[in-house]
């Protein structure tokens, strides 16, 4: 089935305000809360409003999103979409549900697990000679850092939850829009963590991680092309409770060359040659990705005639094997003559310059 687009499953116009994708989403997750909602696809919906707002409240994502569309995040979940079962969608619920409703599995943090920090994408553009012959590049990005105040903990003074004794859940009476119900919720004060801590800490103000920018070289291999993807691995965001680091994925988008014609690794020339050199065979030199070298064109030589040059085309991606370059004849008819010229022509044409070719359509005159 196709991917509903992200604005869409919200009813929000493209260019909606933070506030629109918030207030969309509340309403919906408030009609599509599994507990709550009886409509038989509830879950389902309920999941494909969660996906799209983890990723269209998220300034950096929405921009990826907006760049991209579903391609975005595809290689980051096994295909399976955006994976928001990092996304703390609390302070949502809270408000609707009138605190810490338990949703096991449903958006709430939950407990202390070690998460791995977000994959990151970003394009990166190359001329025709950094794809062909590999390249390095400087980049340079946004990505959230273990924050080196509180080693990622979020706060100082480390004790065991006063509130949960450390169990990280607690057992209490709810009252929600549906009534009142007793009900094991996780932790309200430390979130599932089972521990608390003194003071929240003022660097990354409890999130544990904070923006850092992020600047580094990466060699390029010789045989990128557009759409290629590079993984670097653990140049994401920073992962949570000691979780390891997303990687950063590197698109690739190569300009054209203004005489080479690229098709995956092998390399199209087309090369004009005049109406005497075609007729009576020639030797050129030709421009390839490796120097010049001189080509034999028979005498004959029809438009279209294609060439084969072994081995002068594009390397293969992490291995020393290359593609082939083909050349590609254009005959070119003079369109301006000298009357030197136009004389031989007008000898030329009382010669009988006809081939077989000409035989079958002369039966029809
Ligand atoms: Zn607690
Ligand atoms: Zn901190």
């Amino acid at each position: 089935m196709e991917k509903r687009d992200y604005y869409e499953i919200l009813g929000v116009e493209k260019g909606a305000s933070e506030q629109d994708i918030k207030r969309a989403f509340r309403r919906l997750a408030k009609k599509y809360h599994p507990d709550v909602s009886k409509e038989p696809d509830a879950e389902e919906k309920f999941k494909e409003a969660q996906e799209a707002y983890a990723v269209l409240s998220d300034p950096q994502k929405r921009q990826q999103y907006d760049q991209f569309g579903h391609a975005a995040f595809d290689q980051m979940n096994g295909g399976a979409g955006f994976d928001f079962s990092n996304f703390d969608f609390s302070d949502i619920f809270d408000d609707l549900f009138g605190g810490s409703f338990n949703f096991d599995g449903f958006g709430r943090k939950g407990s202390s697990r070690a998460r791995r920090g977000s994959d990151r994408l970003m394009r990166i553009n190359l001329t025709f000679d950094e794809a062909v012959y590999g390249t390095t590049k400087n980049i340079s990005l946004d990505v959230l850092e273990k924050c080196s105040e509180c080693n990622g903990k979020g706060g100082k003074g480390e004790h065991t939850c006063k509130t949960c004794h450390g169990s990280g859940v607690v057992t209490q009476e709810q009252r929600t829009i549906l009534g009142s119900f007793m009900s094991r919720t996780t932790c309200p004060d430390c979130h599932g963590e089972g521990v608390s801590y003194d003071t929240t800490c003022t660097k990354c103000h409890g999130r544990g991680s904070i923006n850092k920018r992020s600047d580094f070289d990466v060699k390029v291999p010789a045989g990128v092309d557009t759409g290629s993807r590079l993984r670097i691995s653990g140049k994401g965001d920073a992962g949570v409770n000691g979780g390891s680091n997303g990687d950063l994925y590197l698109e690739f988008v190569v300009k054209d060359h203004p005489i080479f014609i690229r098709d995956n690794y092998d390399i199209y020339l087309e090369l004009p040659i005049t109406v005497t050199d075609a007729v009576l065979g020639c030797k050129k030199d030709i421009p390839t990705l490796y120097g010049n070298i001189k080509l034999n064109i028979p005498a004959g030589s029809q438009n279209g005639d294609k060439h084969r040059v072994k081995g002068k085309g594009v390397t293969h991606i992490n291995s020393s094997s290359k593609g082939n370059m083909y050349v590609v004849i254009k005959v070119v008819i003079p369109t301006k003559l000298d009357r030197k010229q136009k004389k031989c022509f007008e000898e030329l044409s009382k010669t009988n310059l006809e081939t077989n070719e000409f035989k079958e359509i002369n039966k029809y005159l």
